[in-house]
């Protein structure tokens, strides 16, 4: 796709962020550039447009951002999935392991129904253990995962292993 490359150029790279030794990949410059944000969104759209996908859910907090623009363009919901504590109602929550510790991520009760497809958006993917927390926590309710979705892939940590059936969808992989 001859998008990509100006897609891949227009994200920032911060040495150093938020601890020393990482490469933080910035995703805030790709959202300057008209013509790579609008970009970014259609592929996604063409991708997912016209495959019975009822629910986009979008992990927090860089998921709020591309997933809402693709869930109205292919007519689904936007389900966010938050981090702890955040959500008003009831919610059901799903743990994952951090480097040190665990976090959760957590859903509205009733903000799905059993047999939905779903596809669950972040910009990125390194590990894997968020994405695959989003996707145990949709499939607890009963909904399919058609794919995750994301915009960039840190590839050297094998997080697509953690993933099971669900297919991964990048346009911008990082070495
Ligand atoms: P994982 O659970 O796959 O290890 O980490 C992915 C999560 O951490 C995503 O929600 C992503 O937003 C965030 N993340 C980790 N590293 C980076 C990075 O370099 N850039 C950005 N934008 N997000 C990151």
């Amino acid at each position: 796709d001859p998008r990509i490359p100006k897609i891949a150029s227009s994200i920032r790279v911060i040495p150093d962020f938020p601890k020393p030794g990482i490469m933080f990949q910035d995703i805030t410059t790709l959202l300057l550039d008209t013509e790579a944000f609008k970009d970014t969104i259609d592929i996604f759209v063409e991708r997912y447009k016209g495959k019975g996908i009822s629910v986009v859910a979008g992990v927090e907090a860089r998921g709020f951002i591309f997933g809402p623009p693709i869930a109205l363009a292919i007519g689904a919901k936007f389900v966010p999935m938050r981090k702890p504590k955040k959500l008003p109602g009831k919610v059901i929550s799903e743990e994952y392991s951090l480097e040190y510790g665990t976090d959760k991520i957590e859903m509205h009760v009733g903000a799905v129904e059993p047999g939905e497809r779903a596809i669950i958006i972040d910009d990125l993917i390194a590990t894997g253990g968020t994405l695959a927390a989003a996707i145990r926590l949709l499939e607890r309710v009963g909904v399919k995962i058609v794919e995750c979705a994301c915009v960039i892939e840190l590839p050297e940590l094998n997080g697509r292993e953690k993933l099971g059936e669900a297919p991964l969808f990048i346009l911008v992989t990082s070495d």
